[in-house]
């Protein structure tokens, strides 16, 4: 096996002398010049021959093997060439049926445009076959954001809700309506486990719980992640696990913010400037949540639902691979019937016990007055 420009992008000539390489914009890049006998050669890259048959197959076009190496150089450097042994070792690696791997060829065809270096897609893929996230709530987003993120290859994803599942909490992509009277902590582990194209790992015995990489906070009650209590997402702070709110709540879907324990705004911080901006809030907080005031059906419309778990899934996917999705620090907001995305910032409280001021002092010294910034949606 050898070098092959990645199959994920769609190829054109622009002009005669530029070849462009993607169709989108974000991972779409352009090769010039490239000759007639240089486009020649880029048709060998399709993984099947090693760099010494390219270059002897280059000096029969007339590319001289300096200029072949050259040509694959430039292209790795651009992230365009696909390591398909480097590939294959990661997903051996993972220890899965054929058919099972291909479930996953979609991810990592995905991760492999992402995360450009030849066979890095693939290592980020196995990665997350070590993780472990939990999974707060099992409802119509809740069960889905578990789903979603189990056929994604995340090894251990384990969900947390009481009580037995409703007719309320049945959703595509979440809890089937064959689930409805069963323990919701029992139907979400199975959902989990039919949406895993691999079957989870396993604990070597006498090894420590593999520590969690983060928490997505999703309660039936939208309520609870929209305006959560400082004093239930305290002990992800002081665990130091990241965590995300996401949810549905009357007929507005939302994502974020995701929280770096000390590193980002938390729960604690978005309460003291909401209590700055407008006194009267704490007592109306404290009403909505009252059980005279709770809502026996949440509005919570099935599409906006899969939206929204879809949404916090991918941006749960994109942290666990090593970035900071645009949720960090953020809630991204999105309301029927327009359906026009817009992002909050959250900063960091300097009066917050959280620490996460003092760390971003200057972010936080910048927009302090405003406590939360509307950003362009
Ligand atoms: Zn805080």
């Amino acid at each position: 096996m050898g070098p092959m420009v990645k199959p994920a992008l769609r190829r054109a000539w622009r002009g005669r002398r530029t070849v462009q390489f993607g169709v989108a914009r974000t991972h779409a890049l352009r090769l010039a010049p490239v000759d007639r006998v240089a486009a020649a050669f880029l048709d060998l890259l399709d993984g099947s021959r090693s760099l010494p048959v390219l270059r002897a197959e280059a000096r029969a076009l007339g590319l001289p093997a300096e200029r072949a190496d050259e040509l694959v150089r430039r292209l790795a450097a651009a992230g365009v060439v696909a390591d398909p042994a480097a590939d294959g070792a990661a997903l051996a690696g993972l220890g899965g049926a054929p058919g099972a791997l291909e479930r996953l060829r979609p991810d990592l065809a995905s991760l492999s445009l992402v995360h450009a270096a030849p066979g890095a897609g693939a290592a980020r893929l196995a990665a997350r076959r070590g993780m472990r996230v939990r999974v707060l709530g099992a409802g119509r987003v809740g069960a889905a954001v578990a789903a979603a993120l189990a056929a994604a290859g995340v090894g251990r994803v384990e969900v947390h809700d009481g009580g037995s599942v409703r007719g309320t909490d049945v959703a595509p992509g979440g809890l089937p309506a064959s689930a409805v009277a069963r323990r919701r902590a029992d139907a979400a582990a199975r959902l989990v486990r039919e949406a895993a194209p691999l079957p989870a790992p396993r604990a070597a015995p006498g090894a420590d719980a593999v520590p969690l990489s983060l928490a997505v906070v999703a309660p039936r009650d939208g309520l609870a992640a929209y305006r959560p209590e400082p004093a239930e997402t305290g002990p992800w702070l002081a665990a130091g696990v990241p965590h995300l709110f996401a949810g549905v709540i009357e007929a507005t879907g939302f994502v974020g913010p995701l929280v770096l324990p000390g590193g980002t705004a938390c729960a604690g911080c978005a309460r003291r400037f909401e209590a700055e901006a407008d006194p009267d809030a704490p007592a109306m907080l404290a009403q909505w949540r009252s059980g005279r005031c709770a809502r026996p059906v949440a509005a919570c419309d099935g599409p906006l639902a899969a939206v929204v778990a879809g949404l916090a899934a991918a941006h749960a996917l994109s942290f666990l691979d090593g970035e900071l999705p645009t949720s960090t620090g953020a809630r991204w907001e999105v309301a029927l019937p327009l359906l026009d995305w817009r992002a909050e910032r959250i900063v960091p409280h300097p009066g917050c016990g959280c620490g996460a001021a003092g760390r971003t002092e200057g972010v936080g010294a910048a927009t302090a007055g405003a406590g939360r910034a509307t950003m362009a949606g």
